[in-house]
């Protein structure tokens, strides 16, 4: 065996021990920032260099792409570009690169459509027409939600009306269900879970599948283990069954994906579920000050259901926690917005630092127009990401049809799309007749003269069909993708809508698809065989968390989902208040607290140094203004690390809110400052012309006394 290399001392003891432990089951359960992804990376590198396994026989699954990109970058720096050839990403990439191959032995071709949950809900409103069901009343979402629940589950739809059917809506769902699985099978597409799913199917009916796939990955490895559903579970526990390599990581405080169906029995029962499993803890915190994990534990121990963890820190106490008590969202916004101005200015700071950590992702609106107003750059992580928006996705179910003609899903979004005259009426009499001979929609627009069809609308499905194969034929002859791309858009006439319509959403429509033939250039640049299926497959799994980007000067706007395994050095938990972090019942379902206790917990141990919670008296909801409570979580804080800060606005707002004022006071036993934002007692300081760059509004701290970090323009930051 090679000597040990020297990067296993940037690991603590505990660390050390579970990069060394390379053969047999590993669980590690522990607190946040304890380093369990490091040790992850670590332990990917070290069994490299101790030729434990060649790269490609390593299979690590993390939460997101992104995750994955950056652990693979790091075990590059440990180890060289071997790491290139590492099996790394989240689930669903992995799995749908291992269904491109094996695609045929379950009934499907390899270029198989991937449809994102729009997708899966349009065939799923679809079958409820069909059926005669009002997709007003039956909502295709429940339905989605549902199926989507017992995909997971690994409940078949057989076994769906075993189960279930109690209630009116489980017989739909029962039906519908067994007819979505037939319809996408049709289609040649697989849904997000079918991603999971089928390799389950495929291993289960192909054991020389699995045991290729066995030996392939010798050793596994997976990163936030507490948000894996059933599937996941199941799916490597098939696969590490013969060497039972299987490194797990997590931690049951973090779990909070339930309501996707993370199952935090997967943690618990590890140990029973594979014979001989050795557990290492990890108990030091390297990422936040003491106040911060004060705040932290106070939090989660709160809830009764937590596995008994350690976690300390040998940081600093650091500063004290600032809760900020404002009017309203505006009110919370500015002052987010100046706070983050001030910190820059005078702990030299970079806006990159920052973080605004929300509940809901609505609650970005209000700070993305104050910070543009105020000059505070930042980028949101989450809505629509560009692959989702309605033209991009137009396209790419062109794109789709022309290697998975079958799929009816992706037809039905483009046939009159731009309107070329093929209407409601006709299509409806195209879907009937596909139904009737079983055929797929394409099929039937291929022979549209054997139907009888209103003329006009039969010679533009000729037409449409001609031009289809036309460009298919384009692509099987070898024709660039960026071409036979560009030639869709003039031939479809898709573009030469958008210039007719001429308006600013038009013109950015536009701007979005010129965008997406560049991203086709890269990737027929950058990949050395670049097909389309891979292309189309690749970007349906692409989620706006992976574009987050940490080098870029700007504050990150984020959900605190979205922030999981994340670090910043200053972080803003906005919105703390009753109905909306804790977030309020939704169809009088219940609010699992335990849960939005957790997601608090992972909000605030995503900050190394700096924490401001925020909460407003009052907030817009439909239009209304709506007094709001404080969250109940903010008295739940240890109250020796935090101070209240009340706004300006508050004390000029007269005494409507007096009553509420003196509960914050009296339930948070703890300094309450009165500051006014509007009226700073100190001016802004410009110190020199090309030197420091001081704003400074805040009147309790002096910018330049003895520890304090700066940023100067040349020297860049610095301590006095
Ligand atoms: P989370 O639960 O939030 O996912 P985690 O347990 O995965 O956290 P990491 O992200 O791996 O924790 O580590 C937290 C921070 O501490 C990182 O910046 C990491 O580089 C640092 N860190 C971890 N271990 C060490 C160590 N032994 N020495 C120095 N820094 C460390
Ligand atoms: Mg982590």
């Amino acid at each position: 065996m090679p000597q040990e290399p020297s990067f296993i001392h940037d690991l603590n003891e505990q660390q050390q021990r579970a990069v060394r432990h390379t053969d047999g089951p590993l669980l590690i359960v522990a607190g946040a920032g304890s380093g369990k992804t490091r040790v992850l990376t670590y332990r990917i590198a070290y069994l490299i260099q101790q030729q434990k396994a060649d790269p490609n026989e390593i299979l690590a699954l993390t939460f997101t792409n992104k995750a994955a990109k950056e652990m693979q970058e790091r075990i590059q720096q440990l180890i060289g570009d071997e790491a290139r050839r590492l099996w790394m990403g989240t689930f669903h990439s992995v799995f749908s690169k291992i269904l491109r191959f094996e695609a045929d032995k379950i009934g499907f071709t390899s270029n198989y459509s991937i449809y994102d949950t729009e997708d899966s809900k349009n065939a799923i409103k679809q079958l409820l027409k069909e059926n005669n069901y009002d997709p007003k009343e039956i909502r295709p979402r429940t339905i989605q939600r549902l199926i989507s629940d017992a995909k997971n589950e690994l409940i078949h739809p057989d076994h769906y009306q075993e189960k279930f059917v109690h209630s009116t809506l489980d017989d739909i769902t029962a039906k519908i269900y067994r007819l979505y699985v037939e319809r996408l099978k049709h289609n040649n597409a697989m849904d997000f879970d079918d991603l999971l799913v089928k390799p389950i199917e495929l291993f289960g009916e192909h054991d020389d599948v699995l045991e290729k796939y066995q030996d392939r990955f010798k050793y596994i490895l997976i990163d936030e283990y507490q948000d894996t559903n059933h599937a996941q579970y199941k799916v490597t526990n098939l696969l590490a069954n013969k060497y039972k390599n299987l490194c797990v990581v997590g931690d049951d405080a973090q779990s909070i994906y339930s309501f996707r169906g993370a199952d935090i029995r997967n943690i618990l029962d590890f140990k029973n579920d594979y014979e001989g499993a050795v557990e290492i803890p990890l108990e030091q915190n390297y990422r936040s000050t003491k106040a911060i994990l004060k705040a932290a534990d106070s939090i989660i121990k709160r809830n009764d259901s937590q596995l008994d963890k350690t976690l300390w820190t040998d940081n600093d106490m650091g500063d004290t926690i600032t809760v900020l008590d404002n009017y309203d969202e505006r009110d919370e916004a500015n002052r987010v917005a100046n706070y983050i101005k001030e910190l820059k200015a005078r702990k030299g700071y970079g806006y990159n630092d920052f973080a605004v950590l929300y509940r809901t992702n609505y609650q970005s609106r209000v700070y993305e127009e104050t910070f543009r107003r105020k000059g505070v750059p930042y980028q949101l992580v989450g809505g629509l990401s560009f692959y989702q928006r309605k033209e991009i996705k137009d396209i790419l179910a062109y794109l789709t049809l022309l290697i998975n003609p079958d799929d009816d899903t992706n037809l039905i979004r483009i046939i009159n799309e731009p309107s070329r005259g093929i209407g409601n009426k006709s299509l409806n009499d195209l879907l009937a007749q596909s139904r009737a001979q079983n055929k797929s929609l394409w099929r039937i627009l291929e022979n549209v003269d054997q139907i009888d069809l209103y003329k006009p609308a039969e010679n533009s499905v000729k037409k449409f069909v001609s031009m289809i194969d036309e460009l298919k034929r384009d692509l099987d002859n070898g024709k660039r993708l960026i071409d036979v791309t560009k030639k869709l858009l003039d031939k479809s006439g898709y573009m030469k809508s958008l210039v007719e319509e001429n308006s600013p959403k038009a013109m950015s429509r536009r701007e979005n698809i010129l965008e997406l033939q560049n991203a086709i250039s890269y990737f027929e640049k950058n990949n050395n065989s670049p097909s389309l299926s891979s292309f189309l497959q690749e970007i349906s799994l692409i989620t706006d968390t992976d574009k987050y980007d940490e080098d870029k000067p700007a504050v990150t706007m984020m959900t605190v989902h979205a922030a999981k395994g994340l670090e910043f050095p200053g972080v803003f938990v906005v919105g703390l208040e009753e109905e909306l972090f804790p977030v309020g019942s939704r169809n009088n379902e219940d609010v699992n607290i335990e849960e939005e206790r957790r997601l608090f917990y992972v909000a605030i141990t995503r900050a190394e140094e700096v924490l401001f919670f925020s909460h407003c008296r009052s907030r817009y909801k439909y239009g209304e203004e709506q007094r709001k409570k404080r969250s109940r979580f903010l008295d739940e804080v240890s109250p020796d690390v935090v101070r209240t800060e009340t706004g300006a606005s508050i004390k000029q707002s007269n005494n409507n809110f007096q009553e509420n004022k003196k509960d914050t006071k009296t339930t948070n036993n703890n300094t309450t400052v009165e500051y006014d934002w509007k009226q700073p007692l100190y001016q802004k300081k410009n110190r020199s012309s090309n030197n420091t760059q001081i704003h400074y509004d805040n009147p309790d701290e002096d910018p330049f006394q003895v520890g304090a970090k700066v940023e100067h323009n040349i020297f860049g930051p610095g301590k006095i």
